[in-house]
């Protein structure tokens, strides 16, 4: 059994008070809500804060307020059990509520919140290791090593974004409200990220994630469909997310954001562009499956190989589309 390292632990009450904690600790201090992605890391080598700061105390983090017709307010600390389940999001919401319910197992999702989610570390293949495996191969840029070891000539690290509510959430225009030292601000869930396997956050370390906004449903639909080789509790090596807005059986507006395939989520833009003014037919989905293949360049860093991964990119998206379109009887369950 790998054991965790000795830490400090607060639990303040109040946004303000975390806010407060977190600056008194200084750099090395980290957030903690469920703890099932921290804890691990913190028991591998990977993180070693002195602090954390708890968040499950923190009642107004908790719960969805809101309703489909005014858009919802999510609290980062809502357990993603209870963002899969909650029927307002379930109903108006498809996509966020199966990526949430698709999150590892059901121990996990009850104790894990949306907002850990959306901050999840990335990973690599290289990195998501013991400290004995990773001292083995003398370690790498992400953490204690200097060298890129799945591109060595490379001053960056690829490693991947693995984060199933952030690509769904981010296909229905969520924003995210930020509490820090100098205030709140809210921005758009695109904003959040940084193409940085290290640094793929673009918020600062000593800011909290209190909510996650959706807007309005008004017409959208959503889905979401993850690959991975366990369909028991494995992280995606690849998350479709596929959100159109339709006027009569015309596509009004489209997003396709694509999970596991950069540092980032990554929006394939052509694609859902192909979409808009048509109906979702066969010919459609297919010339915006074939287009949004493009923005996935998987590397050699997660399960499965990737030349496979960026080839199931088409599939999925197609199989999104045609879930939208209600064309979709008889496919295969695309979440295995
Ligand atoms: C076996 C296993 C399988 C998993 N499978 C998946 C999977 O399939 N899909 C998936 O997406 N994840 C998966 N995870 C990762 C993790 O369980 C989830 O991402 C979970 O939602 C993390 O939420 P948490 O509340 O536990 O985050 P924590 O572990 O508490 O924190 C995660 C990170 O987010 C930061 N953080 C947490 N809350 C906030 C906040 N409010 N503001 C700012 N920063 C914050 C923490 O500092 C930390 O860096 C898996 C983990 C394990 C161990
Ligand atoms: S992509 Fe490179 S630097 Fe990043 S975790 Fe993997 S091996 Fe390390």
């Amino acid at each position: 059994m790998i054991r965790l390292p000795a830490f400090t632990y607060v639990s303040p009450k109040t946004i303000e008070r975390a806010v407060r904690a977190v600056a008194d600790a200084g750099p090395d201090a980290m957030l903690v809500a469920g703890g099932t992605d921290l804890y691990p890391n913190m028991k591998r080598g990977q993180f070693e804060p002195k602090t954390l700061v708890g968040l499950r105390a923190i009642r107004e983090l908790r719960g969805v307020a809101g309703s489909a017709r005014a858009g919802l307010t999510i609290g980062s600390c809502t357990t993603l059990t209870a963002v899969a389940t909650h029927p307002e999001v379930a109903r108006a919401y498809a996509g966020v509520a199966t990526a949430a319910g698709l999150v590892s197992s059901p121990q996990l999702r009850n104790m894990g919140t949306l907002g850990g989610n959306v901050c999840v570390d990335t990973r690599c293949n290289y990195y998501n290791q013991s400290y004995e495996w990773r001292k083995a191969v003398g370690f790498c840029m992400k953490k204690d090593g200097d060298i890129c070891l799945v591109a060595p000539g490379s001053d960056r690290c690829w490693a991947v974004s693995s984060s199933d509510t952030a690509p769904a959430l981010w296909s229905l225009g969520a924003r995210i409200t930020l509490a820090g030292p100098a205030g709140e601000r809210t921005v758009p869930i695109a904003a959040l990220y940084h193409d940085d396997g290290i640094q793929y956050l673009s918020k600062r370390p000593d800011e909290i994630v209190t909510t996650i906004v959706l807007p309005p449903a008004d017409g959208w639909r959503s889905a979401y469909l993850k690959l991975r080789r366990r369909g028991s509790f494995d992280f995606p090596v690849l998350g479709v997310a596929a959100a159109v807005r339709l006027e009569g059986e015309v596509v009004r507006e489209a997003r396709i954001v694509l999970g596991a395939v950069a540092s980032v989520p990554r929006e394939a833009t052509r694609a859902a562009g192909v979409l808009v003014g048509q109906r979702l037919t066969t010919e459609t989905i297919e010339a915006a499956a074939d287009a949004a293949a493009g923005p996935a360049r998987p590397l050699d860093n997660t399960d499965l190989t990737h030349p496979y991964r960026k080839k199931v990119t088409r599939i999925y998206v197609a199989r999104a589309l045609a879930r939208l379109a209600g064309l979709d009887a008889g496919m295969p369950e695309a979440s295995a």
